[in-house]
């Protein structure tokens, strides 16, 4: 390229030669017409080059080139210049060495992946977590070496959200989280985890509230037990603080099921798939809120949509009647509350709303959190224990279904519980009488 351009420049100039001392042998001077075109054309040659020496002064990373001639001032310019390039040459390496480093003595597995998903590099760590061999596995699919099946579905999926509880495929007694970070075109980080100690930590967690729950059972039902076996009349004088201990031990036996049930479920790993007749549910939850309501409330039912739903009868009873409990317990009288059964393609929407008095956005993320109650006073008043919500949610993410909650104060709320169209099931017949 660059000598196609030189020799083209030489071509113009003894063009321009030419045609000068033709152009000078008309009028008799030759030799002074070749002796202008080739002066005009060196200063010309000349102006240029004194550009390109003040770019490459203006650009020097250093400092500017100091020699007296053009030459030698483009000279030690490109010296200067390579010598920079050398040195940011050399960082860069640098650079990309102490990035390795620092990734390699991570304490989580790091495997960088290519569009299609295949390794290009891999950590120490991930080495022992996720048995990758660095003698064979680098441009191998993710997918063929990690083959749980949990594992290949996440990533035919996307591997948006992160993946809990995996076991690692170098030792079945390790438990990993794995998450997926893509990075520019299509490619990826996958990061792997060791949980194993903290899963061991909520192990020890769950297991200490069930012992607790479950042995404060006996003590509290032999409590409650006595007190109903006293006469409040037979004891006038004491009757304020017998009535208080009936209330307050009712309370605690409700707390202590209540979390010897939310540790049941989150103890189960998946529900039985029996059939859920959602006309019987429904309409034994009406029943259910005009008792508890006795007549304070409106209590409407509606049903848009015959399907059945596969899972837990006893567990979704026990998530919907807390919802209607809820709704009872927290909607002044005169109130209207509507039980809604619908189902489309796209799944079916079980809905509990009221009249009540609303819930402030910012206590709506954490309403399903143990123990999170919007005014705790409200709450106990109520005989709330503040898990029901809870409840709720471990129930419906044993169904792989999840609550929405939308309200707004002083209008009421509307608690929905989604399920997914793979447990809707054809209506049940009626039964022949
Ligand atoms: P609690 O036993 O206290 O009712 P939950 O877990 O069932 O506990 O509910 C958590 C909190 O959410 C309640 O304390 C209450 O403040 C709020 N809440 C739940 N349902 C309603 C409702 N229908 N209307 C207004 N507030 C509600």
């Amino acid at each position: 390229m660059l000598s196609g351009a030189w020799r083209a420049g030489v071509w113009r100039l003894l063009a321009l030669v030419a045609a000068a001392i033709a152009i000078g042998a008309w009028f008799g001077q030759p030799a002074a017409a070749a002796l202008i075109v080739v002066g005009a054309w060196t200063a010309l040659m000349l102006h240029r080059l004194y550009r390109l020496c003040r770019t490459l002064d203006s650009r020097t990373l250093l400092r500017p080139a100091s020699g007296r001639d053009l030459w030698s001032r483009i000279g030690q310019n490109l010296a200067q210049r390579q010598r920079a390039s050398r040195r940011t040459r050399r960082r860069l390496i640098e650079q990309l060495r102490s990035f390795r480093d620092a990734a390699a003595a991570l304490p989580d597995g790091v495997v960088a992946l290519d569009a299609e998903r295949r390794i290009v590099w891999f950590n120490a760590a991930a080495r022992d977590l996720l048995g990758l061999d660095p003698r064979h596995d680098g441009g191998a699919e993710i997918t063929h070496l990690l083959r749980a099946p949990r594992v290949v579905q996440w990533f035919a999926e996307g591997a948006e959200a992160p993946l809990t509880d995996v076991a690692s495929p170098a030792d079945d007694h390790v438990r990993l989280s794995l998450r997926s970070i893509p990075y520019a075109d299509a490619r990826s980080l996958l990061v792997a985890r060791d949980i194993s100690q903290l899963q061991r930590l909520e192990q020890v967690r769950r297991d200490f509230v069930a012992n607790v729950s479950h042995e404060l059972r006996t003590p509290l039902t032999v409590v409650h037990g006595y007190l109903d076996m006293i006469e409040p009349e037979s004891l006038p004088e004491y009757e304020p603080i017998l009535r208080e201990l009936r209330l307050q031990s009712r309370r605690m036996t409700q707390i202590v099921e209540d979390l010897l049930t939310l540790s049941r479920l989150e103890a189960q790993q998946s529900t039985p798939d029996e059939r859920v007749i959602m006309a019987a549910l429904l309409e034994s939850l009406r029943r259910e809120g005009v008792a508890l309501s006795q007549g304070r409330h409106q209590i409407v039912l509606e049903r848009v949509g015959d399907r059945d739903l596969a899972g837990s009868t006893k567990d979704l009873h026990s998530a919907f009647s807390n919802l209607l409990s809820n709704a009872v317990r927290y909607t002044p009288d005169g109130g209207r509350i509507v039980l809604r059964w619908e189902c489309d393609e796209s799944g079916g929407r079980m809905t509990v709303s009221d009249t009540g008095p609303g819930i402030p956005a910012q206590h709506l993320p954490r309403l399903t959190e143990r123990f999170y109650r919007v005014s705790t006073s409200r709450s106990r008043e109520s005989g709330g224990t503040g898990l029901g919500l809870s409840i709720v949610k471990h129930v419906l993410m044993l169904h792989q279904a999840h609550l929405e909650i939308h309200s707004e104060v002083g209008v009421g709320s509307r608690f929905v519980c989604v399920f997914g169209p793979e447990r809707l099931l054809p209506a049940a017949l009626p039964q022949a009488s």
